[in-house]
């Protein structure tokens, strides 16, 4: 391809609402262009390292021994009032009618779809195992999208889904496809952790996601360095330390003028946050939920979500706390009655502990659990975080940030059962089929490989996914032998079957070599009246500092060599 006539243009300003490094370059080299939020459209540059990504993924998948389908995108709203996932994915969600007024979405994830195609088709147990994928475009009205391609609302997704007969016949599936997940993000450049997540609204019993560790990624990694351990800050669970303040003591009252929250209160006794309860309010599809927590943790919503099994949950405002009749500031489960409590499993480790009287500017020494207070529900409702105990080894957690570029679910039998996707076993007996699903964002992966792999200058791509292999950079006129040469070699270069993007305008060096570093294309070749004079030209690897000169006799093998083409 000739710049001179490529779709597209560099842009040497950085886009004023562009806030991750992937967004910037994405756009400053011309490979996307954004529509409205979150929706984009990809140039000739970005598509093709769209579809090398997507033969990437096909590759690996057909290897593991997956079979491509093509699913439709508008799907009956009824099924998702079958599955019950209107209300649980109701806010993301884009749906419409057709002129009949009857309801559709479009797709956000197919599991819907693939289990009642696979009702239709898998009757025996002879017809398992079987695992089906495609690569499609999704949506998801994200409330803010964000990083470019990292947050969108219209994306391009690998989806695979697993039927197995049983519980072991899913592990296996589970397992290869962690392997060929694995692979994927090995030939794309990406180094990538492995993390027990949240299983949301796809629902199932494990769950976990592929992380590319950077800095600029919109998730919290808790990890552990001893073990290895590591989970998405959703689900991480941390050890919790029991705070031993002795025999149970009797209840007693403390006066606690103006103090209200947790800092002023353990700051007037003189005692660590560790040593208080704290009482946190949430309305759960309408409904009061009092939750108590040790004073020095916090509550994770997406736990306390889960334990709840709630469609929308969210903190009371003041208003519905004093209607409720609570005392903010002092208030505890402690002689109170009417409200579903929730209580972290810290409050039952410990003694003595500091927690509110109920009545203003008081609070009560001595809470001990279940002496003083019962719970509707104890479960672990809180964030883990960096410092805190390994529950595994009894290490201690760090954390880092990751981009999440696939996520993997072992879905068992939720929607085989709901779609009637069952199968006669040997005997004769009916089951429903064990099912696992396994996504991946090609569009979040490719900006996951620029957040990885730029520098100062732009993209460094890794030649797997590059656009193009080889950019000729032709330092001379047009009509010059400096041009004659440059294209003669773009010529054999691309019969011998190399990718080349030839640099054939009328612009100055400086503006040329920037651009070839932006776009970050793996080999550049200088073609000069310099380089010339020497029967030569120069060749530059992207990722290194130094160049070498070539005879013109030897590049074209040499580049064969290199690109192993
Ligand atoms: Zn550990």
């Amino acid at each position: 391809m000739r710049i001179s006539k490529l779709f597209g243009k560099t842009l040497r300003e950085v886009p004023a609402d562009a806030d991750t490094v992937s967004h910037q370059l994405l756009v400053r080299t011309g490979m996307i262009n954004q529509l409205s939020a979150g929706i984009y459209s990809y140039l000739p540059l970005g598509w093709r390292v769209l579809r090398k990504i997507e033969n990437i993924i096909r590759e690996e998948m057909n290897a593991a021994g997956g079979q491509e389908v093509n699913l439709p995108v508008i799907q009956p709203y009824e099924m998702w009032q079958l599955s019950g996932r209107d209300k649980a994915l109701s806010k993301v969600l884009f749906s419409l009618h057709d002129r009949r007024e009857r309801r559709h979405v479009l797709g956000p994830t197919h599991e819907e779809v693939i289990t009642q195609l696979a009702s239709r088709f898998i009757h025996s147990y002879r017809d398992l195992p079987t695992m089906l994928y495609q690569i499609q475009v999704k949506f998801r009205d994200e409330i803010r999208p964000r990083g470019g391609l990292l947050r969108v609302r219209e994306f391009h997704m690998m989806d695979l889904y697993s039927f197995d007969v049983d519980e072991a016949g899913l592990n296996i599936a589970y397992d290869c496809m962690v392997e060929a997940y694995q692979k994927v993000f090995d030939r794309c450049g990406l180094t990538t952790m492995l993390v027990e997540a949240d299983s949301g609204a796809i629902g199932g019993k494990d769950s976990r996601e592929f992380m590319a560790v950077t800095e600029s990624g919109e998730d919290e990694i808790i990890y552990c360095p001893d073990c290895n351990y590591a989970g998405n800050v959703e689900k991480a669970v941390s050890a919790k330390v029991s705070i031993d303040n002795g025999e149970p003591l009797p209840v007693e009252e403390v006066a606690t003028p103006g103090m209200g929250t947790i800092e002023e209160v353990a700051g007037f006794l003189k005692i660590p946050h560790s040593h208080t309860l704290k009482a946190v309010f949430y309305i759960a599809d309408g409904q009061m939920v009092f939750v108590v927590i040790r004073g020095d943790l916090e509550v994770n919503e997406i736990k306390l979500n889960n334990v709840l099994k709630a469609t929308e949950l969210r903190m009371a405002t003041e208003p519905e706390v004093i209607e409720a009749g609570i005392v903010a500031g002092a208030a505890s489960p402690v002689g109170l009655e009417g409200f579903k409590v929730v209580a972290d499993d810290s409050v039952t480790s410990g003694t003595n502990f500091v927690a509110g009287g109920n009545k203003p500017d008081t609070h009560i020494r001595n809470v001990n659990f279940p002496r003083d207070f019962k719970a509707d529900i104890i479960a672990d409702i809180a964030s883990a975080r960096a410092g805190d105990t390994c529950h595994q080894c009894s290490g201690t957690f760090a954390s880092t940030r990751g981009i999440e570029l696939g996520h993997i679910f072992k879905l068992g039998t939720i929607y085989s059962e709901k779609f009637d996707a069952s199968f006669i076993d040997e005997k004769g007996e009916s089951h429903p089929s064990v099912m696992g699903c396994y996504g991946m964002g090609l569009g979040r992966l490719m900006a996951a490989v620029i957040e990885l792999n730029h520098d100062d200058k732009g993209i460094i791509w890794p030649l797997s996914v590059a656009p193009y292999h080889v950019y000729i950079c032709t330092l001379s006129r047009e009509g010059t032998p400096v041009s004659q040469e440059a294209e003669k070699l773009y010529e054999e270069l691309t019969a011998a079957g190399l990718e080349v993007l030839l640099d054939d305008r009328e612009d100055s060096p400086g503006v040329k070599f920037n651009d070839a570093d932006l776009l970050g294309i793996p080999f550049r070749v200088t073609v000069s009246p310099r380089t010339l004079e020497k029967n030569s030209v120069e060749l530059k690897k992207r990722s290194e500092k130094e160049s070498e000169i070539v005879p013109l006799t030897d590049i074209v093998d040499k580049l064969k060599e290199l690109i192993g083409s």
